[in-house]
């Protein structure tokens, strides 16, 4: 099945005007028309600009309000609500739609042989979109327009028809008076009453929620605010390290145990409270195996952390090898209690990889251990590695697949990175990496999420270790451009996670 714009179902028009669902039409989309029933009247005095804005945004709330009352499910669904109101502005009069025919010819008679301005206002609304991103997305657009000359026996005629009466100014530029608009400055879109060129960049972001299943949307619309994950050091180490599997640990692991960030509880919340006063905090144990210890001390070491009245809830990063069937019945029992997740370390399907990076389990007993969890209702999110040494990008793929099928709650994909202290960074020939520039590693992401169901949360895309630690590949660290390529090969070529599988 081809995927279009059409296929997403969450995008609510405000307005059974034809033009703007014809706008929206040829765009590719397939927009729920729901035309708002509001009170249309200005105040006396009001300017234009504030008039319109006020207008979209009254339809707005009016539709969201219908939406939750009529549409439970469409309304749990987060969706995207635009309004728009258009009116033409002469000499600071604000001309509307025309009531009757007096009304309508006294317009067009003002308009005659002059210039005026059509201006429309916008609003876009995520139902519980309570990001700061999709927060004041109110304008207006400004277009100039200069009529001609046209006569009153035409106005008679014109007034006659239906054609005026839900146009505001009592014409429109795609209808009969086009032939008298001289000249125009502006958005064309927006004379016809939705300016597309500005609303579409709004929509896109808004849509990239339904094209990734990213982890932060999900948490904020569940939560209905921003959840940030803490990184803390719980002072394990790992059965690969210790010696009672391997020593070492695993080839592209660093000596912090992939912990780079971990530090203070109060300390991060102290800043990160500065920017964001209203999040809610996880703890999340990232360095080491975090379930590698006796029960007794594991208990005590994240009961601790739960005690903190700003933690509101626990990940924990760890290998399916070190969660015994006891511990897994105490997780259940804690699971009960607050949010929790587990990240399981597998970094790939394939073992004859696995035991190149000295990961000394096989992929066998994650299957087994990861059932187990799934049954005790404790939630995983599997972590892979992509370009481990050895594996093709067919390799990663298969990794990827087979995980999908799973659908466990989330998925990590973290490209590579060989930081110094790791084994990798001594013997890995960096002329085999498999990701040449950023282009070739999102090229493989946007065919990669094509694979993973859309329920399943995407918690990484990329890797991005230190600098002063990362060897390679130093592209990596262009974060930000790697998303936003994602971003972008995702919206040029409508894809959205898990379209593969349908
Ligand atoms: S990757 Fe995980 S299991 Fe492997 S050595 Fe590092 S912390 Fe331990």
């Amino acid at each position: 099945m081809e995927i279009t714009n059409s296929t997403i179902k969450n995008i609510v028009l405000a307005s059974s005007s034809p033009r703007r669902i014809d706008i929206m039409t040829k765009a590719g989309y397939s927009p729920i028309v729901m035309p708002a029933d509001i009170d249309e009247n200005i105040p006396e005095g009001t300017k234009a600009n504030d008039a319109v804005k006020a207008l979209a945004l009254k339809k707005a709330d009016a539709v969201i309000e219908k939406i939750r009352l009529e549409q439970p499910s469409l309304y749990s669904n987060a969706p995207v609500v635009i309004a728009a109101d258009t009116v033409v502005s002469y000499e600071n009069k604000i001309l509307g739609k025309p009531k009757d025919k007096e009304e309508c010819i006294q317009m067009l008679k003002m308009l005659r042989n002059n210039k005026h301005q059509v201006i429309t206002g916008v609003a876009i609304k995520v139902i519980n979109g309570k990001e700061d991103e999709f927060k004041d997305r109110n304008f207006s657009v400004v277009s100039d327009v200069e009529f001609g000359d046209y006569s009153d026996e035409f106005l008679d005629q014109y007034s006659d028809t239906a054609e005026p009466y839900d146009k505001a100014g009592a014409y429109a530029i795609q209808g009969t008076f086009g032939q008298f608009v001289k000249e125009f400055h502006g958005d064309y879109d927006n004379i016809v009453g939705f300016p597309w060129a500005e609303i579409e960049p709004y929509i896109k972001k808004a849509l990239y929620r339904y094209r990734i299943n990213n982890i932060d949307h999900y948490l904020k619309a569940k939560e209905g605010q921003k959840t940030i994950k803490l990184a803390i050091d719980g002072g394990f180490t790992c059965p690969n390290r210790d010696g009672s599997k391997g020593y070492g640990g695993c080839t592209f692991c660093s000596d912090s145990g992939s912990g780079e960030f971990a530090s203070n509880i109060n300390e991060q919340i102290q800043l990160l409270s500065q920017k964001w006063p209203k999040a809610e905090y996880m703890a999340y144990l990232q360095n080491h195996t975090n379930t590698y210890a006796p029960l007794d001390e594991l208990k005590a070491k994240y009961e601790n952390i739960l005690s903190n009245e700003m933690i509101k809830g626990l990940v924990i990063g760890t290998r399916p090898d070190c969660l015994s069937d006891e511990i897994i019945s105490y997780l259940a029992e804690l699971n009960k209690e607050t949010k929790l997740w587990l990240e399981l370390g597998l970094q790939t399907v394939h073992d004859e990889t696995a035991h190149a990076i000295n990961r000394c389990y096989d992929t066998a007993l994650f299957y087994e251990r990861y059932n187990k969890l799934k049954e005790a209702g404790i939630k995983c999110v599997v972590h892979l590695i992509l370009g481990l040494p050895g594996e093709s990008k067919e390799m990663m793929l298969e990794s990827i697949k087979k995980v999908a099928v799973l659908k466990p709650f989330g998925i990590k994909l973290h490209l590579l990175n060989i930081v110094k202290s790791s084994v990798l960074a001594k013997n890995y020939p960096i002329e085999t990496y498999p990701f040449k520039d950023i282009d070739e590693y999102t090229d493989f992401i946007v065919e990669a999420l094509r694979y993973i169901p859309p329920e399943v949360t995407v918690h990484r895309l990329t890797g991005d270790a230190p600098r002063e630690i990362l060897i390679h590949p130093l592209w990596s660290h262009e974060k930000r451009t790697i998303l936003n390529q994602i971003q972008y090969k995702m919206d040029r070529d409508n894809i959205i996670q898990g379209d593969l599988l349908k």
